[in-house]
């Protein structure tokens, strides 16, 4: 990765974590979940809203912690808003494996925000608290009761 696009990402974290998009509570979403890290200490709430045909409506979160665990929580909400649970289900699963895969790899041309949680990979204690407010927001999906639960 050259050195300017490890200064913009650095710079996509830095204002993502200053000035989170979507940190604020939905009211009667449809899912609800809290996610905790004890490793580093970061707790998300996400809510979440789906509409009558399953696509997410709104999305938010509460809380935070470390840099990184914000950051991601807010470019999660905004990249999740206004898919089906299925897109959802594939963007998960990419950040997912682009975040935990081997070796460094090939750095992605996309500058797209993922891109710049994906250097956490080198840091593998990290890897947790980038991941967090995605499961979390899984678990907010499939409690559509409203329940709370934990993930770790
Ligand atoms: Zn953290």
């Amino acid at each position: 990765m050259s050195f300017d696009a490890q200064e913009l990402y650095r710079e996509v974290i830095v204002d993502h974590s200053r000035r989170p998009r979507n940190r604020r509570a939905i009211e009667s979403p449809t899912g609800h979940a809290v996610g905790h890290n004890p490793l580093c200490g970061d707790r998300v709430h996400v809510y979440v809203k789906l509409d009558n045909d399953g696509k997410i409506e709104d999305v938010s979160f509460e809380g935070g912690g470390c840099a990184i665990s914000t950051a991601s929580a807010s470019i999660m909400t905004e990249t999740m808003v206004g898919h089906t649970l299925d897109e959802a289900q594939k963007l998960f699963e990419s950040f997912h494996e682009r975040l935990t895969r081997n070796g460094e790899g090939p750095p992605s041309d996309e500058l797209d925000p993922i891109s710049a949680i994906e250097g956490v990979r080198r840091f593998p204690a990290r890897v947790k608290c980038a991941t967090l407010a995605w499961h979390t927001l899984k678990a907010a999906i499939d409690q559509r009761n409203g329940d709370v639960v934990k993930t770790e």
